[in-house]
């Protein structure tokens, strides 16, 4: 490499790639944004993580980090930029089979995890989706599909090692820099750079899949009477629910609910509410092996082929008002794409404070999604009737984080403590803007 950005570090010799390199088009986009960086790092070891952040410093380049690629925002490339690509820091191990504790590192996909892990009858429970990176989930929340039974991915991060923004390379536990360990845990997006993490994983190899299909009732009961049904549920049930528009101004709910258990009498049992939640067409379940929730399937490049738009929202109560906006934002002539996930359960065990996930007393997470070609003014008017029924926001479904945002998903004490470790952890701003007074 030459030119403006003068000669590679020796330590990354062969892990730079320029817009003159065949690799560029593989490695300049994420899910959702086609970037335009002048330079992707491809970091094998945290001291590469350090010397990209030193590059980076020296030639006055703006940096984003990047696990997965499937943050919502985009964050995980930019114009003119530096990024930092983990992909290749992506190994998996048991560290201590006894005590269940694995080590990830952050560029692995959820794929990858299930995958490495189904061997030794242990599971991590991440996200929906396989191809969603280690790093974004782990550092942000991670609601997946077993969330009721075992709460967030967060919950169960022990350590985390991270390359501050000044190159210094931390291992960050309950011990050790217990204030490291604790922004990571939430809102590690901003706070330096995870390049591993030590994890509890759970004992499992096979859970109860099932899918129903129900027509919606306009003003809201069907989705008040799932509520109802999940608040009573035992946390071996997690749900998802997502509205779908006929197009007619009619609306259908597609419900995929997850059992921990591999015994079809206890599955049958605890899904046997659910198929009381309005008048099912359709309905399917199986016991399944975890990965295949987190198929390999999923694995693919990005290319910045999902330019939707996404906000969200955590709801305490499905009120009728509630119940009725959310129906309606999915079926008008604009709908919005309307998922819900249920809470509840494990996520209401830890303090608020234990970590900077704060919302531990909400029971649904609500994401609206606006596709091309109308994105900004769909999400903006499809949302606002809904919006005022939230309470609180979970950084990783957000595609324009703001500080009116910030405030959302760090509530009060959360949000004062996470800025002022962000200023301790990266005084200059380097990972991350942070919202201005
Ligand atoms: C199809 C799809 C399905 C999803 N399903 C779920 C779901 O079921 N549950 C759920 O909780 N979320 C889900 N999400 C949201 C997901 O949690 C976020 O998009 C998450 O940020 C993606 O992680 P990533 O590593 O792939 O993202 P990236 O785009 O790589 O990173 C996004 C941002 O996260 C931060 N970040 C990433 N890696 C690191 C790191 N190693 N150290 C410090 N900061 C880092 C950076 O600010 C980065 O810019 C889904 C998203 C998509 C697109």
């Amino acid at each position: 490499m030459s030119g403006v950005l003068g000669s590679v570090p020796t330590e990354l010799v062969g892990k730079v790639v320029t817009p003159d390199d065949k690799r560029y088009s593989r490695v300049r986009s994420t899910y959702t944004v086609i970037g335009s960086p002048a330079v992707v790092v491809l970091p094998e070891s945290a001291p590469d993580v350090a010397a990209a952040l030193r590059f980076a410093q020296e030639r006055n380049l703006q940096v984003a980090v990047r696990s997965g690629g499937h943050g919502l925002a985009g964050s995980g490339t930019n114009d003119g930029g530096l990024v930092i690509d983990l992909r290749a820091m992506n190994r998996v191990g048991v560290v201590d089979r006894r005590s269940r504790l694995v080590r990830v590192e952050a560029g692995a996909r959820w794929a990858q995890v299930a995958q490495a892990l189904a061997p030794h009858g242990l599971a991590i429970s991440s996200g929906d989706h396989g191809n969603v990176g280690v790093g974004g989930i782990a550092t942000g929340g991670g609601v997946g599909w077993m969330v009721r039974k075992y709460g967030l991915t967060v919950d169960h991060v022990r350590a985390v090692e991270v390359v501050l923004a000044d190159g210094t390379i931390m291992r960050a536990d309950a011990e050790n820099e217990p204030d490291l360990l604790w922004v990571m845990r939430g809102a590690g997006a901003g706070s330096g750079v995870a390049t591993a993490f030590e994890i509890d994983a759970m004992e499992l190899r096979e859970v109860g899949y099932a899918q129903l299909v129900t027509s919606v009732d306009p003003a809201g009961g069907t989705l008040r009477r799932w509520a109802d049904i999940m608040a009573g549920a035992p946390r071996e049930l997690s749900t998802e629910l997502r509205l779908a528009s006929q197009g007619d101004g009619s609306t259908m709910a597609v419900i995929t609910a997850v059992v921990t258990s591999d015994t079809s009498s206890v599955i049958r049992k605890v899904l046997e509410p659910l198929f009381k939640v309005g008048d099912v067409l359709g309905q399917q379940a199986h016991v399944v092996p975890y990965p295949e929730l987190v198929s390999p399937m999923h694995l693919h490049e990005n290319t910045g082929q999902m330019p939707a738009r996404t906000t969200n929202g955590l709801l305490t109560e499905m009120s009728a008002g509630a119940a009725r906006a959310l129906v309606r934002a999915s079926a008008g002539r604009d709908p919005l794409m309307v998922q819900m996930r249920s809470l509840g359960g494990a996520t209401h065990d830890p303090e608020p404070s234990a970590t900077a996930f704060a919302h531990r007393h909400q029971n649904v997470l609500v994401i609206g999604a606006a596709f091309p070609p109308n994105v900004r003014n769909t999400l903006r008017t499809g949302w606002a009737p809904v919006a005022p029924y939230m309470d609180g926001a979970y950084i990783n479904f957000e595609s324009a984080p703001t500080k009116d945002t910030f405030a959302r998903f760090y509530p009060g004490p959360t949000g004062d403590r996470v800025l002022e470790l962000q200023r301790r952890y990266d005084p200059d701003g380097i990972l991350h803007p942070r919202p201005t007074a």
